[in-house]
């Protein structure tokens, strides 16, 4: 599979490009991988000085990778206590930003490394990780100096997640400190040591130490110490939607009013089919949409509606375009799909696509090749009579299939609808007249037509969700730095 990241590569900020394809770039990365220093040694230790240990695991490997230190409940007060606003011209800030970018892309065999060993990141998807963090770090430094936004919000918690432990936690981070808040950063629990190396180039690179703090641990003890904190201006998450809800809670008891939460939660994403799509190409798609990432990205295709006529011949090309994908160590250049973040994931997923098969729903599953070890889970596709059958996200490798009938189009529209999410949505027709028709009544974040559903692009096409999805703005958009100020922050939706 080519990575989206690379087909749209032309639209990217300047980004450091990888060619894929060429011997001598998989050379060098494959040299500058195994140099990283977290490949010598794993009795490395990161994160904040003195906090309690914790060995950290590769995914695929089950094996202690290095050490990070959490920060226990007196030093997130301490945090919170020295988190200072930076305060500095929107232009100084922005070339200390542009100087992180360049110093993230030097470090791209220590990043593609700890994406590989920490968060089972396949090569495609570390190099559309790192280009990513480095886009958000250019454009909010760009934005940033455009708008020379004045109010900051103060101290801003950021909560990132495990599924883009690079991109997103360096979106989230830039984007505060760009409009010149102190920012709290408390990365997932499962892949802390990269935010951690992302910390590092920050502050090498001029970001001063009490505007950006990582502050390590759970989200019960840290997330909440860092969310119901009167002296928060601010809180910034992508995860779960439970989360989400969560933390309002916790901000609502203590937080003086108005303070934000931008929230970009999950999704139960859908692509319509309808017979006049390109059967090759919607299947390709279909195929990058839900398996790549191992289908652990929240934009990633859950539900697919086929239309009735064309649904026997496509189903079984999907089938074909899944036979072909390779699992396997991430760390080898062939492997399509890598592993699920950890063994709760694994099992958790496992049980769901079980319950299926007992209901004779599985059309289609891949096994995990006998050499393959660790928290692997196939590629697997399941027959559903509609969307409402998801009762949840299920944050795997697992699509669902239903197929519909002409006059059916209007119920598909509604039954998606109806799920309350709205992240993603994807469309596969030659018929211009229904692209208008159909985006103008899905209520979806960001809609795709004739293309896959994933890995939208910093600046050209910003991120985010509505209903249960997010509250807004969307990241990598304009709008995103407005709510990060203290002026904007009641005013501005999307
Ligand atoms: N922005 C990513 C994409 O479009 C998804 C982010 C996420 O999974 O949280 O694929």
């Amino acid at each position: 599979l080519l990575a989206p990241n690379e087909i749209f590569s032309p639209q990217r900020r300047n980004s450091r490009g990888f060619d894929l394809t060429d011997e001598n770039t998989l050379l060098d990365i494959e040299a500058a991988r195994n140099a990283a220093p977290i490949c010598q040694s794993t009795s490395l230790v990161f994160g904040p000085k003195g906090g309690t240990p914790t060995e950290i695991k590769n995914p695929t490997t089950g094996e202690t990778i290095g050490t990070i230190l959490n920060t226990d409940s007196s030093m997130v007060s301490a945090a919170i206590e020295t988190a200072t606003p930076w305060d500095a011209p929107a232009s100084a800030r922005a070339a200390v930003l542009r100087k992180a970018a360049d110093l993230f892309e030097s470090a791209f065999g220590d990043f593609f490394a700890i994406l590989a060993l920490e968060a089972g990141k396949t090569l495609p998807d570390a190099v559309g990780e790192l280009r990513e963090a480095v886009d958000f770090l250019r454009y909010y430094a760009d934005e940033a100096e455009a708008q020379n936004n004045t109010q900051p919000l103060g101290i801003v918690t950021a909560i990132s997640p495990w599924n883009f432990p690079l991109a997103i936690f360096s979106g989230q981070v830039s984007a505060a400190l760009a409009v010149g808040n102190a920012v709290l950063a408390k990365p997932a629990e499962q892949t802390p040591i990269v935010a951690a190396m992302a910390v590092d180039l920050l502050h090498q690179a001029g970001v001063p130490r009490s505007a950006l703090q990582l502050v390590t641990g759970s989200g019960g003890t840290v997330g909440a110490a860092l969310t119901s904190d009167p002296r928060i201006g601010g809180v910034v998450f992508t995860g779960s939607t439970d989360t989400a809800l969560k933390i309002r809670s916790s901000m609502a008891q203590n937080l003086v009013a108005g303070a934000p939460l931008i929230a970009e939660t999950g999704g139960l994403n859908a692509m319509i089919v309808d017979s006049t799509a390109l059967p090759e190409q919607a299947a390709r798609d279909i195929v990058a949409s839900a398996f790549q990432s191992a289908g652990q990205r929240c934009s990633a295709l859950r539900c697919l509606y086929i239309q009735e006529d064309i649904a026997p011949n496509l189903i079984k090309m999907i089938q074909g375009a899944m036979d072909e994908l390779s699992l396997g160590d991430p760390w080898d250049l062939s492997t399509d799909v890598g592993p699920v973040i950890d063994a709760d994931a694994q099992r958790q997923i496992a049980q769901y696509i079980d319950a299926a098969d007992a209901k004779g729903q599985v059309l289609h599953r891949l096994s995990v090749p006998d050499a393959v070890t660790g928290t692997y889970i196939a590629p697997t596709l399941i027959k559903v009579e509609n969307i409402a059958a998801l009762e949840r996200e299920v944050f795997g490798p697992v699509l669902h299939v239903a197929t519909f009938k002409t006059d059916q189009i209007n119920t598909v529209i509604g039954d998606i609808n109806a799920t309350g999410y709205g992240l993603t949505f994807g469309l596969h027709t030659r018929i211009d007249g229904r692209v208008q028709a159909i985006s103008d009544r899905i209520h979806a974040g960001n809609i795709y037509v004739n293309r896959n559903q994933i890995g939208a692009v910093v600046g050209s096409q910003p991120f985010g969700g509505e209903g249960l999805s997010g509250t807004g703005p969307k990241a990598g958009g304009p709008r995103y730095l407005l709510r990060m100020c203290k002026n904007e922050a009641q005013t501005t939706s999307q």
